[in-house]
């Protein structure tokens, strides 16, 4: 028996459950060892109803009545009496109506949750609950119960039958880490946290089995960027001659002074084009901080060099108005500025095609028509993503191919992530910053107000206009769909318009409108031919009309955090005192989320209580990096990112043979193949 012997050799997997593993994913002993649970059950402090204090406690019970009801708006709570031979308790839980269907089966369960005076009266609030038959083999349960995935048709206790079969392979399972690693994070080794991790004999035992494996996760993760990093390394590019007196013309023209940030960002850019190894940076700036001026005077440099520059933009709007800023930048220096977009049809797509053949065009901006193989460059030197996160590996890679060299590469993001995450995701790229507002921003005003204080909030657009500013009121759907009462951007639109604004003149923008209407209501709005725009999330990246000062955000409570802060981003551009009103949908005290972006304009910060609210799967599993699916580390954990990423980073300058490591080297350079750009 080895790690690849297939599951349905081992006593007591017929072919029926090996059929079930396989339904999982796991198809040999090695998958099943490296299966980890999800959780633990502490069987060691199991309460009885008539002990229970409150706070977290445990207990085994039977059910004796489930029931759900719907309260406002669509929440569904289910409660359950709980009973023990020493008394009964009640259990409540929100928003989890599948429990109906698991507790109605009836037997025993073992319940952990909160216990708490609630409602007027001691309830367990929200408790985990695992059928006892499940997770009880039958030679009595352990202090410390592992908890499995549920795999259709298969209990934790066959689980836990089948590993326990696997006993003798753990023991003998040979060391993965490099043995001096192991020994600098004094951590236990692979035999030891396999078997703790699946039969704990206390808490702390099975602590460090999570610590170890994590640990080793991260450390391969983080291997794989170092050794992407380096590879990037290797390549040659283009360099590209710092030329002072260029760059000094740029600046002077320019309507402002640029921030520090600004200039700081500028710096390392121009440093990386000085060298022939092709550059490889994430622009990371909050909302506003001004990442477009950033990349147009790294184009501008490029242009100088004798290069081409292609700009990326995840939507026609964005691509637009990127068009037009850099034209407005650029132009004064004899340069050209092109936009393809799929608007863009005809006699004059083949114009501008054979335009940015020839050359005759220095910047090209445009969506994802760009990587179109019709689309061929005469000397492309530069390439921009905005939003990078929009955009797949393949679509990135796809336009860097249009050159024959690598070109220097500049993504930008609006969505900042915690420093240590940004470790793991962004690990093989070069980071600058732009931390730092332009000087003349006030922090923009946000107010979290009540279905009653719409009217003030209208009364203070309606302010806010005679002084020559503009407004976004943002919606959530388009159509006005009876099964909820979520404004409806329709509706909401003629609403407004035949009412309380009917002296002002109002747009109406969102996803359904053709690419025209959208240039067309966009360029309105910008010119400041409309005083409103009605809007859904259409405009929540990227867009800049820096005379709108005021927003209202209707059903706030159902954007997420990141959201409404990149919603909130379109106003608080210039130098006027902006405002952001969010009205939750019910009458329900704002959630924290709410009350967070109220307190905080700092999205480095929300990002933070982003992370801890929903974690990290929430917000990256379904990115690109969903891909990376974790088994046991967790991209929250700040500090094992850190000392992991201390130890790759070690690893690699000690010029240690990654093969003399099989199975690291298998990992890593799984790792490698998924997150790396080249
Ligand atoms: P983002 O980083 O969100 O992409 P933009 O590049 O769209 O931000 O810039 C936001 C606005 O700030 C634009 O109107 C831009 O002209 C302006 N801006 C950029 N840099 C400065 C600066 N240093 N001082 C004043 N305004 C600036
Ligand atoms: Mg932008």
């Amino acid at each position: 028996m080895n790690l690849t012997t297939s599951l349905e050799r081992i006593k007591g997997v017929g072919p029926r459950t090996a059929e079930q593993f396989a339904k999982a994913g796991l198809f040999t002993v090695g998958d099943l060892l490296t299966f980890f649970p999800r959780g633990y059950e502490d069987f060691s402090h199991v309460t009885k109803i008539t002990d229970l204090k409150p706070g977290k406690v445990t207990l085994q019970a039977r059910c004796e009545k489930v029931e759900m009801r719907s309260v406002r708006r669509g929440m569904r709570v289910v409660t359950a009496t709980l009973a023990d031979d020493s008394g009964k308790v009640q259990a409540v839980w929100f928003n989890q109506p599948y429990r109906v269907t698991q507790l109605k089966e009836g037997g025993e369960f073992l319940f952990s949750g909160e216990f708490e005076f609630r409602y007027n009266r001691y309830q367990i609030t929200n408790p985990s609950a695992e059928k006892v038959s499940d997770i009880d083999a039958s030679e009595g349960h352990d202090a410390i119960m592992p908890i499995y995935r549920a795999i259709a048709g298969l209990k934790t206790s066959l689980v836990r039958k089948v590993l326990q079969e696997l006993q003798p392979l753990i023991t003998m399972l040979p060391e993965t880490l490099p043995q001096k690693v192991l020994e600098k994070e004094k951590l236990v080794s692979y035999s030891e946290a396999v078997q703790n991790i699946h039969f704990p004999a206390t808490v702390d035992a099975m602590e460090q089995a999570k610590a170890r494996l994590s640990f080793e996760e991260l450390f391969q993760l983080l291997l794989a960027s170092q050794l992407n990093k380096q590879e990037h390394g290797k390549l040659s590019g283009i360099a590209m001659p710092f030329a002072q007196e260029i760059i000094k013309s740029f600046v002077e023209n320019l309507p402002f002074g640029l921030t520090g940030a600004q200039r700081r960002a500028v710096w390392d850019i121009f440093q990386d084009f000085e060298s022939a190894t092709p550059m490889n940076r994430l622009l990371q700036g909050d909302v506003g901080a001004g990442k477009t001026v950033v990349a147009g005077m790294a184009a501008r440099q490029a242009a100088h060099a004798g290069y081409q520059t292609a700009f990326m933009a995840p939507t026609e709007i964005l691509a637009r108005q990127h068009a037009q800023t850099l034209d407005a930048l650029l132009s004064p220096f004899g340069l050209k500025v092109g936009l393809l977009t799929g608007g863009v049809k005809g006699a004059a797509r083949k114009a501008l095609y054979a335009a940015i053949a020839e050359g005759e065009v220095d910047v090209v901006v445009g969506t994802h028509a760009l990587i179109q193989s019709k689309v061929v460059f005469h000397t492309l030197g530069f390439v921009v993503i905005d939003e990078q996160h929009r955009f797949g590996v393949a679509q990135r890679q796809a336009l860097l191919d249009k050159s024959p060299v690598m070109p220097h590469l500049l993504s930008m993001t609006a969505t900042p992530i915690p420093r240590s995450l940004a470790l793991t995701v962004y690990g093989e790229l070069d980071i600058s910053i732009l931390d730092e507002k332009p000087a003349n921003r006030l922090p923009i005003i946000t107010k979290i107000g009540s279905p009653n204080s719409r009217s003030e909030v209208y009364k203070k657009i309606d302010e806010e206009i005679e002084k020559g500013r503009q407004a976004y009121v943002i919606c959530n759907l388009i159509d006005n769909n009876p099964d909820n009462d979520l404004a409806s951007v329709e509706v909401e639109y003629k609403r407004l318009r035949n009412s309380v604004f009917k002296h002002r003149t109002i747009g109406l923008l969102h996803g359904r409108l053709s690419n025209t209407e959208k240039d067309e209501v966009m360029e309105k709005f910008a010119k400041g031919e409309l005083d409103i725009l009605v809007s859904t999330t259409v405009v929540e990246v990227g867009v800049d009309v820096p005379n709108a000062t005021i927003m209202l955000i209707e059903d706030g409570d159902r954007f997420g955090l990141a959201q409404l802060h990149q919603l909130r981003g379109r106003v608080g551009r210039s130098a006027h005192q902006s405002y952001c009103f969010i009205i939750p949908s019910g009458s329900q005290k704002p959630s924290q989320r709410l009350r967070e972006i109220e307190k905080s304009n700092d999205g480095f910060y929300l990002a933070e209580v982003d992370l801890e609210l929903r974690g990290p799967g929430e917000i990256y599993g379904r990115s690109q990096h969903g891909a990376l699916n974790l088994q046991i580390a967790s991209l929250a954990d700040a500090k094992m990112i850190t000392r992991a990423q201390k130890a790759a980073k070690a690893f690699v300058a000690s010029g240690e043979n990654l093969l003399h490591y099989k199975q690291l080297a298998k990992q890593v350079e799984a790792y490698q193949r998924l997150t790396t750009l080249n």
